[in-house]
């Protein structure tokens, strides 16, 4: 008889537990999986999928108006909220779907429910107490919303994604990849936008350049942005307490600066933190970092030496392929490797943010590369695509590479265009692969493109 019910128990069903959680089963591992919430994680319900479906649906009445250019015309169109909010839900329902039969057809079980640590090697769920040799925690983060009065009437991304109906005028309340991308989200549906953004520039830790080109080109889309300032309280000025329900100016935001805002939602895109709550933690010692987040080895040990935590819920790096790159890797080591699997390498990671037009990143800003004590060539190109020649659209793209004078070699890859994250995923695996600037200088472009501009940068900008 095995000592344990399950060689490992995952808590939690995102992107990071279900990776983990398949690799081992398919090596044979008997493994138990919990999730009470939803299957696929933030990403698939409530995170990148749906946002990214929200993005092109924002994109359509630039594109509609764009399509004049080229000689075409139409009826005005309708946009319909619910159409895209219930299309949307189907899809994430398919993907739940899939993720549940990637669970049973790797041989996982999957408890829905919540599950509690009893101690160091049990947990309960839905009543049962169940046993494991290892134990991993990848519940993920949840929305933080800060502490002002009147911080209840503000959703989160959470809610967002499942409003009864557009508001006319909303405002967002963060810097971040979030706030960013559901300020055009709402821009572009229609919604007149006003994000808020302590700061004196959004997107802290990005390059300075890329932020400065962002915020041009967010308020010639018609987004209004408004900086070191902050929400001090939020007051309902209108009978309806449905907060979902957004149709109707109903909340007056009142900013430190002492100006006034009328808005049918507020958006509190302000952070995520470990979720951790409800999950029998009083019964086990284990160690959390200052945000709350739980504190890993480089193996992803917690301070119990049987139990693992993986993914958002450690706060490092929340992006669904590095909890993937983590789930992975703990596989490996656990029932594979052991301690020749190579570490997830957190160096060079490329990054997206979806706003219009997106953020593709990956490396050293210029400013990270100058920290680290590096002489640096930047190559810039800022251009007109070729597309909004006809267009009529003003929007422009901007391209940046930083190159290590020292060695040639290009430690950072920075776009703000249309696909930029597309095209930033290739060059990452040049900058991974330690690519000079004499290679990309020796690539041959593909024409008519806007990628072949990081190629064809042959003078460095005179500082
Ligand atoms: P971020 O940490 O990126 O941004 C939070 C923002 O809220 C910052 O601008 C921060 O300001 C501000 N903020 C924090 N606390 C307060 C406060 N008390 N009052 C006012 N403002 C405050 O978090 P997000 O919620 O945007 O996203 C969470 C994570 O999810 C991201 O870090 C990212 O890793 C991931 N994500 C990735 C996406 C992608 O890959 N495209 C898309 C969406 C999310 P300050 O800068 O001053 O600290």
């Amino acid at each position: 008889m095995p000592e344990f019910d399950f060689d490992l128990f995952v808590i939690g069903a995102g992107s990071a537990g279900v990776r983990l959680a398949r690799m081992s089963a398919a090596k044979g591992v008997r493994v138990g999986v919990a999730e009470d919430r939803y299957l696929g994680g933030t990403c698939v319900n409530v995170g990148c999928v749906p946002k990214k479906l929200f993005v092109y649906a924002s994109e359509v009445p630039e594109q509609l108006d764009c399509a004049r250019g080229f000689g075409w015309d139409s009826e005005p169109l309708r946009f319909d909220w619910t159409t895209l909010r219930d299309n949307k839900n189907s899809e994430i329902l398919r993907l739940n779907g899939i993720y549940r039969k990637l669970l049973e057809n790797s041989g996982a079980s999957l408890f829905e429910g919540r599950a509690r640590f009893q101690d160091t090697h049990h947990v309960e769920v839905n009543g049962k107490r169940i046993s494991a040799e290892h134990i991993v925690i990848a519940t993920g983060g949840w929305p933080f919303v800060p502490d002002f009065p009147g911080n209840n009437y503000a959703i989160t991304s959470n809610e967002l994604f499942y409003l009864e109906s557009l508001p006319r005028q909303a405002v967002v309340l963060g810097g971040g990849y979030i706030a960013v991308e559901m300020a055009g989200i709402l821009n572009g549906l229609g919604v007149e936008t006003t994000l808020i953004y302590r700061g004196d520039l959004f997107l802290r830790g990005f390059d300075q350049e890329i932020r400065e080109f962002v915020r041009e080109e967010l308020e010639k889309k018609g987004i209004r942005l408004l900086f070191s300032d902050n929400i001090a309280e939020i007051r309902q000025v209108s009978g309806s307490a449905q907060i979902l329900d957004a149709k109707q100016q109903s909340y007056q935001v009142i900013l430190e600066s002492g100006k006034a805002l009328n808005a049918g939602l507020v958006l509190a895109a302000t952070g995520r933190k470990a979720h951790l709550d409800d999950l029998g933690l009083e019964n086990l010692a284990l160690e959390r970092n200052r945000d709350g987040s739980v504190s890993v080895d480089d193996c992803y040990r917690t301070s119990v030496a049987n139990i693992f935590a993986l993914g958002d819920v450690t706060g490092r790096i929340q992006l669904t392929p590095v909890a993937l790159a983590e789930g992975m890797f703990l596989s490996e080591y656990l029932y594979g490797a052991g301690e020749a699997t190579p570490q997830v390498d957190y160096e060079n990671i490329a990054t997206a943010v979806f706003c219009q037009p997106n953020i593709g990143t990956v490396g050293l800003s210029e400013e990270q590369a100058r920290e680290r004590g590096m002489e640096v060539d930047v190559f810039v190109s800022e251009f007109r695509p070729l597309k909004h020649t006809l267009s009529g659209s003003d929007e422009r793209c901007l391209m940046k590479l930083i190159v290590d004078r020292g060695s040639d070699r290009v430690v950072g890859a920075h776009m703000v265009g249309h696909e930029a994250g597309e095209i930033i995923q290739g060059l990452a695996i040049a900058l991974k692969c330690g690519a000079s600037k004499a290679q990309f200088d020796a690539t041959i472009g593909i024409h008519p493109t806007s990628a072949e501009e990081f190629v064809t940068m042959r003078s460095a900008r005179k500082d």
